[in-house]
């Protein structure tokens, strides 16, 4: 029998993810995958900041940063005709626009940047493996058993077909969107699958004269009569810019799959382009579903699910493998805590907590983003008629000197201004906080959206939100607060008046036997809030104190400095669990 502390199933962001911050943190690990090596189409691209600052934390946001577009080259969202057509509007998005630069840059040491699939997960598990992962590829997970102690899975190995057991104490299956292990636990799913089909065709071309001087991410071309509905709506996504490129493009569910060799595949990328000529070379075609579903419940026992087994949903907003990641940072090192015994096992009760609810919010985020489009198409009155000359004509309208072209073209600068919640949804990305047992509150009521909740950032310091970035120093070196934060153990804040939260870190982590580092922020210590940011987000008085989860969410704060042994203790054995223990 094999034994590993913790099983990971499959190789996607998610599972690759784990287990680079299992490995990280010191916990024995194995990872099984099915195939014989990681994603082998770009598939999920956009990374977004709160991604790269998890990348930061586990010390792989340099190496993948060198292979990601940067944030720069992915902001001018264009709506054409087709690329060499006519442009129909754009919009800057992904915080390019001026002012929304300096949300992003306000809001995090990092900047979202587009790595495809193919290109992340080797960063992740190779880190992984080289930190102390055992990785398993052609190698299936066909069932588990769980008792009290631990998890049996069976795997197969594909090559000879011998099957075998491996005993774990804790597994995840993060399977992807036909999860075994989801449908092996009875995960309660709810949503559709099969909504709508689509088609992603990579391929490489020079399309630099098209797009180098409207430099994005994302070209979306609406050409009426093309497509089933009538509108025929494709998107042609940046891989590599300017010379590899994915087409999506749908096809109806309800038909027999199209067959779509490279001829017809070419057929598909000339017409969007625009240029009947152009030198095309497939390199892949795939046809997938959009689905709209996610688990109520993504835990039963010792299994946790997570990314695509327990939300399945369309690419847009480019939240898959961003949430995947995300949801990997947040029981890895409640996993760790609990296999190193300081937290009890209750612990790990909060993983759903905490990650199901944004399991149901950005499938319904990205599947609204889907009908947002709609008014796009009503102002390009595209809606009101099948005939594929009277849409022209409708499209053309917006050109005229009239007041109804006028209308029209105000609809439209509209329409596509509302995009911002699919292309610039800042917010959506960064504003996740946490309700849970291992969130100590402190009373206050959750601070007011101040801004549109989707669009923007909120920074606060409340229990259950992320800790916010300021920049600080150490010696005379700008350092943000989120890389004082992480790296696997608790961190305490404090300013000058708070020393006594030091006695207190010292003291318990001592006791409890948790990993704590503590800090005074301010003149003369090791930490300095030269830039006067710390002053201004952290919500609380100089002498007192913000406890930081490992995730970065911050799981306490308080007041001053009186009785601060008991009132960090109380709060450390509650997060961990250990309170009624
Ligand atoms: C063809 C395709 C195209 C996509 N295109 C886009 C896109 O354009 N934009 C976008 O944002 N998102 C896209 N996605 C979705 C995006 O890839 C996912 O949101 C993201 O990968 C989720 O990560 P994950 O780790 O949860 O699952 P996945 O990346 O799906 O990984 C699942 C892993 O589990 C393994 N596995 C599955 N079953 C078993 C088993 N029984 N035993 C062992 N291993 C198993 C798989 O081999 C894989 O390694 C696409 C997905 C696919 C499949």
């Amino acid at each position: 029998m094999i034994h590993t502390d913790v099983l990971v199933v499959g190789s996607g962001p998610a599972g690759s993810a784990a287990a680079l911050m299992l490995s990280t943190y010191g916990i024995a690990n194995m990872l099984v995958t099915k195939h014989r090596w990681l994603a082998d189409t770009p598939r999920a691209h956009f990374t977004n900041q709160r991604t790269m600052e998890i990348l930061r934390d586990l010390d792989v946001e340099d190496e993948a940063r060198a292979l990601a577009t940067p944030q720069e080259l992915l902001g001018d969202t264009v709506f054409c005709t087709s690329l060499a057509g006519e442009e129909l509007g754009r919009i800057q998005t992904w915080g390019t626009h001026p002012l929304r630069r300096a949300d992003h840059a306000l809001a995090g040491p990092s900047s979202c940047c587009d790595l495809p699939q193919n290109l992340l997960e080797p960063i992740l598990l190779g880190n992984a493996a080289s930190r102390g992962s055992h990785v398993r590829f052609d190698t299936e997970y066909l069932a588990l058993e769980q008792d009290a102690d631990g998890v049996t899975a069976t795997v197969q190995d594909r090559l000879s077909r011998t099957r075998y057991p491996i005993r774990a104490k804790y597994l995840i299956g993060a399977d992807g969107g036909r999860s075994q292990v989801a449908d092996d636990i009875g995960l309660p799913m709810t949503g559709r699958m099969g909504v709508a089909g689509s088609m992603n065709i990579v391929f490489d071309a020079d399309l630099s004269r098209h797009v180098a001087h409207r430099p994005s991410l994302l070209y979306w071309v609406l050409q009426p009569g093309s497509d089933i509905g009538g509108i025929g709506m494709g998107l042609i996504r940046m891989v590599r810019p300017w010379h590899q490129w994915m087409i999506v493009w749908g096809f109806d569910i309800d038909q027999p799959p199209p067959v779509l060799d490279d001829a017809a595949a070419t057929a598909i990328v000339r017409r969007l382009v625009g240029d009947a000529d152009l030198p095309v070379k497939i390199r892949s075609t795939s046809l997938w579903s959009v689905n709209d579903m996610y688990a109520t419940r993504n835990t039963v026992g010792r299994v946790f699910c997570m990314g695509d087994a327990v939300h399945r949903h369309p690419p847009s907003n480019g939240l898959g493998s961003n949430t995947s990641i995300q949801d990997a940072y947040n029981l890895s090192w409640k996993l760790a805590a609990v296999l190193k015994g300081f937290a009890d096992p209750r612990l790990l009760d909060t993983y759903d907590a905490e990650r199901s609810p944004i399991a149901r919010q950005i499938v319904m985020r990205a599947n609204q983003s889907i009908g947002e489009f709609g008014p796009i198409f009503e102002a390009l009155g595209l809606l009101d008629t099948t005939d594929v000359e009277r849409m022209q004509a409708n499209m053309a309208a917006r050109r005229n000197n009239t007041p109804d072209a006028a209308t029209q073209r105000q609809k439209l600068r509209d329409a596509i201004a509302f995009k911002s919640y699919e292309f610039d949804a800042h917010g959506v990305e960064m504003n996740q906080r946490y309700r849970s047992a291992a969130i100590v509150g402190d009373g206050t009521a959750e601070p007011a959206w101040q801004r549109d909740q989707e669009l923007y950032y909120h920074p606060t310091t409340w229990p259950g939100a992320r800790l916010p970035h300021a920049w600080l120093t150490r010696g005379g070196r700008r350092v943000s607060t989120l890389d004082v934060a992480g790296k696997g153990r608790f961190a305490m804040l404090t300013g000058i008046g708070g020393e006594a939260w030091m006695d207190a870190v010292r003291e318990v982590s001592e006791a409890l036997g948790v990993p704590v580092e503590g800090f005074v922020i301010g003149p003369g210590q090791v930490l300095e809030d030269a830039y006067a940011e710390w002053a201004r987000v952290r919500e609380i008085d100089e002498a007192g104190c913000i406890l930081v989860r490992p995730d970065a969410h911050v799981a306490y704060r308080a007041m001053g400095a009186e009785n601060a042994v008991e009132r960090l203790r109380d709060a450390m054995l509650r997060v961990l669990g250990r309170d009624a223990g």
